[in-house]
């Protein structure tokens, strides 16, 4: 099942946290890590070489248990999916958007640093057996090294994507890796899953979908930021339903929409489609919230803090 499938290919971010005792959630927001955010609003991006997959901790031959001509398959993104990635993400992470926004976009260069490597290369059937699971996307958190994007190697900071099309045929649309794409970089902006909060237990989406089963842990210094957000791209539930629909439009029951904070949508997330009563077309975008977040923590005249409210001790 291709939908079920793909849930597990994507970046479940949990590197080196330990489990806490005693946590308590004072209340389910959008989680984010104030250590790993950018110092800067202008994030440099480059794609990286086929040279630096085996220096990512995740496609380590030894470490992945794959046969090390495994990574003779792999091949470099073709430019429509570089244009692809880069179209994606400077209409959504801008200055007036998000604050934080990325930039560069050339080959990585030895002699120049870049902030942020990207690895896209396609993962062939050979490769894919190999690996038993093909991350659709997968990012450290902000500048941290969890992942083990960069443990192996220092100039690494990686963000590492398979090809979609080499993967899974024509199973993954345009949509679903625009969504994936979008998601990896919130990432890379230091943003958490949403499931971290307990309240996807209650989010509609997350029950439609089943896409999560555990609460993922937050880390010794995770804190959170605003409300409780269904429609964020940091979740998993919401995509995960519309690619088991193979829709872009879905209905919410009434039953649904009281579930839903405020017992609203998202309007950038989900419009009505006029004349079908709790009908919604599937927007892939930044949530209001997740843009509301994002500005607040790479705020675009540097005057204000960011929000230090612990949601544990
Ligand atoms: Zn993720």
């Amino acid at each position: 099942m291709p939908g079920t499938r793909r849930l597990a290919l994507y970046a479940i971010v949990v590197g080196t946290l330990g489990t806490m005792p005693g946590i308590s959630y004072s209340a389910p927001d959008a989680f984010y890590e104030p250590e790993f955010l950018w110092p800067k609003q202008d994030v440099t991006v480059c794609f990286g070489t086929q040279e630096q997959i085996p220096r990512t901790e995740i496609l380590d031959p030894k470490k992945a248990g794959l046969a090390a001509e495994t990574l003779d398959y792999f091949r470099a993104f073709p430019p429509e999916v570089r244009t692809l990635i880069r179209s994606s993400i400077e209409a959504e992470y801008t200055r007036e958007r998000t604050g934080i926004r990325f930039v560069g976009w050339n080959d990585c260069d030895p002699a120049a640093l870049s902030d942020v490597v990207l690895l896209g290369f396609s993962a062939p059937s050979e490769s894919k057996a190999q690996l038993g699971y093909i991350p659709l996307g997968r990012a450290s958190i902000g500048t941290s090294a969890w992942d083990g994007t960069h443990k192996l190697d220092p100039s690494l900071k990686a963000f590492v994507f398979f090809d979609w099309k080499e993967a899974f045929g024509n199973a993954v649309s345009v949509r679903d890796f625009k969504h994936a794409v979008l998601h990896e970089f919130g990432h890379v902006a230091g943003l958490r899953h949403n499931h971290v909060s307990s309240d996807y237990e209650t989010d509609p989406f997350c029950i439609h979908s089943r896409a999560v089963s555990r609460v993922e842990k937050p880390g010794p210094r995770t804190m959170s930021y605003g409300a409780y957000d269904p429609f964020s791209i940091m979740s998993y539930c919401l995509s995960e339903w519309g690619w088991k629909n193979g829709s872009a439009e879905l209905y919410l029951s009434d039953e649904d929409i009281e579930k839903l904070p405020a017992k609203k949508v998202d309007p950038t997330v989900l419009t009505p489609v006029p004349f079908r009563p709790g009908v919604f077309r599937w927007t892939v975008t930044l949530s209001v919230l997740d843009r509301e977040t994002l500005r607040t923590l790479y705020p675009p005249k540097k005057t204000s803090s960011w929000p230090r409210r612990m949601i544990h001790k």
